[in-house]
């Protein structure tokens, strides 16, 4: 190895000098191989440091800032990808600055998945699969085999997991960081999980060295105890390919995120005037006033349809229309009400007749089915630029402009003369 890892001996160390020993070029973009670094790359679930070099000598007249775009770990080297078109040169002197920000948002969420980890662990066995870090969540797949418990997980456990993880977070417990140079050497010590490294072995631990359950091989950054993560917040279980799936988040980010939260359902609160402690017994209120309206409307409508089909079989009988065909044009009924009274009209209609629906320029043409209406459809409706289509019985046709809507019942009623 080339570069001597400052962050492996202190994860708070944000700026270190360093002399360049390598370049070589990642994605276009110059890669330099330090001899010392406080940038800790990709690794163990824990996203790369960003931060910025700048260079110091030789004969630099003014000291220049290089963002780095990404800190990635490639045969054992770590490359540093700069932002820079500029010359570089082996044994230029740099000076580097750490994105602490960005570091510690990183180290709470990794050392709360830890913590997490450890208590589930702890208290229901089962192994973790995978560790997930994103923008938005982190997760963790349990896995129910070997020291598993437990035969299933709810979120009562979640939460009781959840509970006692911020135990040891306010019990501001000491994170152990240990390195053994053997397999040998470290495979002697309680941990959760086999040992899967070889050489160069990072054991992480909390509290103490004697709990299994809290240490784990890792070669991330840790912080130096438990109550800097602040909060450990799960928020999903899912059951995901055999596994479980605990959604959850650490440190500022939980708390952000409960504060979001909670602006949402203070927002809803004040929608439902209502507080967190009635916000679920007026909603259910409100929803079952609803289903009592959406009924009511059903029926409404049922019983306009009913009538609307009596007063237009009458004013046919009666010869209400003269000698056109029957046109009704409706702006308040929805197409799905017209096509229900299409459908209880057809039965008693000698001809055919014309359902408007003015808010979309639809009309519904409707028969007992021995004037094929979705063939008029079919072959008038794209005269004046409509489409549609239907059965024999009924069929919409839908305009873009009212003329011609008008025009095509024009046209189908001089086509049925
Ligand atoms: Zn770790």
């Amino acid at each position: 190895m080339k570069t001597k890892r400052l962050f492996k001996e202190n994860t708070y160390l944000c700026e270190c000098d360093a002399k360049i020993v390598e370049i070589s070029t990642v994605d276009g973009h110059p890669a330099v191989i330090f001899d010392q670094t406080v940038f800790f790359p990709e690794g163990g679930g824990q996203p790369w440091d960003l931060g910025t070099v700048v260079l110091t000598s030789p004969a630099a007249k003014e000291s220049q800032t290089i963002p780095v775009i990404k800190v990635i770990e490639s045969d054992g080297e770590i490359l540093n990808v700069l932002d820079y078109d500029g010359e570089l040169s082996v044994s230029q002197s740099c000076h580097l600055i750490l994105d602490w920000e960005r570091r510690f948002d990183n180290m709470q969420r990794h050392t709360g998945e830890h913590i997490f980890t450890g208590v589930f662990d702890r208290e229901f066995g089962g192994t973790n699969r995978g560790f997930h870090i994103g923008d938005d969540y982190m997760t963790i797949d349990i896995a129910l085999e070997g020291r598993a418990k437990v035969d299933k997980i709810t979120w009562d456990m979640v939460k009781q997991a959840e509970l006692l993880s911020n135990e040891i977070v306010y019990a501001d417990l000491p994170m152990i960081v240990r390195h053994f140079d053997s397999f040998k050497e470290a495979s002697r010590e309680p941990m959760r999980k086999p040992l899967n490294v070889e050489e160069d072995i990072t054991l992480v631990g909390f509290g103490s060295t004697e709990y299994d359950w809290a240490c784990v091989a890792c070669c991330g950054t840790h912080l130096k105890s438990t109550a800097q993560v602040g909060l450990i917040k799960a928020f999903k279980l899912e059951a995901n390919k055999g596994m479980y799936r605990i959604y959850f988040e650490a440190g500022r980010r939980a708390f952000i995120k409960y504060q979001e939260e909670m602006e949402t359902l203070h927002a809803l609160g004040l929608k439902l005037s209502a507080g967190t402690d009635d916000i679920l017994s007026k909603y259910d209120a409100q929803a079952e006033k609803n289903k009592e309206k959406s009924f009511q409307l059903s029926m409404l409508k049922k019983e306009i349809v009913a009538r609307e089909r009596s007063r237009i079989l009458e004013a046919i009988s009666e010869g209400s229309y003269g000698l056109g065909l029957p046109i009704e044009r409706y702006e308040i009924l929805s197409l799905d009400d017209l096509t229900q009274l299409g459908r209880a009209l057809s039965p008693d209609i000698k001809k055919l007749v014309f359902l408007v629906h003015e808010p979309s320029t639809t009309v519904l043409l409707v028969s007992n089915g021995k004037i094929d209406c979705g063939k008029l459809v079919k072959e008038n409706a794209s005269i004046y630029n409509g489409k549609g289509g239907g059965n024999n019985i009924l069929a919409r046709a839908i305009f873009t402009k009212k003329e011609y809507l008008d025009t095509f019942m024009d046209l189908i009623e001089k086509h049925l003369r």
